[in-house]
C-alpha cells in the first residue's frame, strides 16, 4: 500500500494508512450501521461519507446463523466497512484528507526522470 499520511475523515487524528484505518474500526465502530433483514434473511452494514451524499454499503455474509451475530462481528464488519469508505475518501476527497493525488500514483508520469 501506499506510505502515507493520512487524516481520518471522522476526526482530526492523523497517522499512517493502516494505523488510520485501525483507529477508525476503534474510535468511529458507532458510525457502521448495521442492519438485518428477518424476512429476507440478508445482514447490510452501511457507512456514510463524511464529505459527500456517498454510502457504502454491502451484504454481510454470516458465517452461521447466530442471531447475535452483528453484535458480535461488528468489529470484523467494521473493518470491512472502513476499509470501503477509506478507499472512497482517498479516491473523491484526497485533500480532506491530507493527500496530495499525485501521491495516490495519479500523475503517472512522475516516476520518469530517475536514471541510473
Ligand atoms: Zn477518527
Ligand atoms: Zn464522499
Amino acid at each position: 500500500m501506499f506510505n502515507i499520511e493520512v487524516k481520518c475523515p471522522f476526526c482530526e487524528v492523523t497517522g499512517g494508512l493502516m494505523s488510520t484505518h485501525a483507529h477508525m474500526a476503534e474510535a468511529h465502530l458507532g458510525l457502521v450501521i448495521t442492519q438485518h433483514d428477518p424476512e429476507a434473511d440478508r445482514m447490510t452494514y452501511s457507512i456514510a461519507c463524511p464529505y459527500c451524499e456517498h454510502i457504502a454499503s454491502s451484504q454481510v455474509k454470516p458465517r452461521n446463523r447466530n442471531p447475535r451475530f452483528l453484535q458480535e462481528y461488528k468489529a470484523e464488519i467494521a473493518m470491512v466497512a472502513f476499509d470501503q469508505i477509506l478507499y472512497h475518501v482517498l479516491g473523491e476527497h484526497p485533500a480532506d484528507v491530507g493527500i496530495d493525488p499525485a501521491v495516490l500514483g495519479l500523475d503517472s508520469d512522475s516516476d520518469h526522470g530517475k536514471d541510473e
